[in-house]
């Protein structure tokens, strides 16, 4: 038996859930995943270019894919106060709400319920898996800010107390506590 393969096989069956022809409640596969992206994107990333490499599309079609999620409420887009050109995408609260109907939570629902030791493995097999086949690509995965090379992590003690802050060193910027966990476009691993 080859058990990567056999692994390969059962990913591609689980991927039916997220492609699908039509519309599931409303949307259609790449609004599901746009409105999922955004959903959980950090502020480098919530941008038309950045949603356009995370989904695998043209501008054009990031474009036609933003303007469907603003018409339906779940989407919203600001001009940057600084650089009129640049705009940032946030989801809504009713686009927050809708996310409960995603096709995709059948599958997270399923993992859920598995040990955390499991979970862990789970995940960290799909990371491997992933990272394997950008050194293949040459490309990079979208993923955390914590697993990025950029990440600065820097410890600061005053009066006995130390606080940890964090900045990106390719963005030049500061990254909240909060932000470590949510997902970057610009993001890149570390290599062994
Ligand atoms: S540290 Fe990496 S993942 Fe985080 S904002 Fe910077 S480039 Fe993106």
């Amino acid at each position: 038996m080859n058990l990567a393969r056999e692994s390969i096989e059962l990913l591609e069956q689980a991927a039916r859930i997220l492609w699908f022809e039509g519309t599931k409640h409303g949307l259609r596969d790449r609004e599901w995943m746009a409105l999922r992206f955004l959903s959980r994107a950090n502020r480098f990333s919530r941008t038309p270019s950045a949603l356009a490499s995370y989904v695998g599309t043209t501008r054009g079609t990031a474009s036609f894919i933003i303007g469907e999620l603003e018409r339906l409420g779940y989407l919203e887009r600001k001009r940057s106060a600084t650089d009129k050109r640049s705009v940032t995408l946030s989801v809504t609260q009713q686009g927050k709400k809708f996310l409960v109907r995603d096709p995709v939570n059948v599958l997270v629902e399923a993992v859920a319920v598995l040990d955390d030791d499991v979970k862990i493995r789970f995940r960290d097999t799909f990371r491997h898996v992933l990272d394997q086949s950008d050194a293949a690509e040459q490309r990079h995965h979208t993923d955390v800010c914590k697993r990025c090379i950029f990440l600065r992590e820097d410890r600061i003690t005053t009066d006995n107390k130390t606080t940890v802050e964090f900045s990106c060193r390719l963005f030049r910027a500061p990254i909240a506590e909060a932000e470590v966990d949510l997902l970057c476009t610009s993001f890149e691993h570390h290599r062994q």
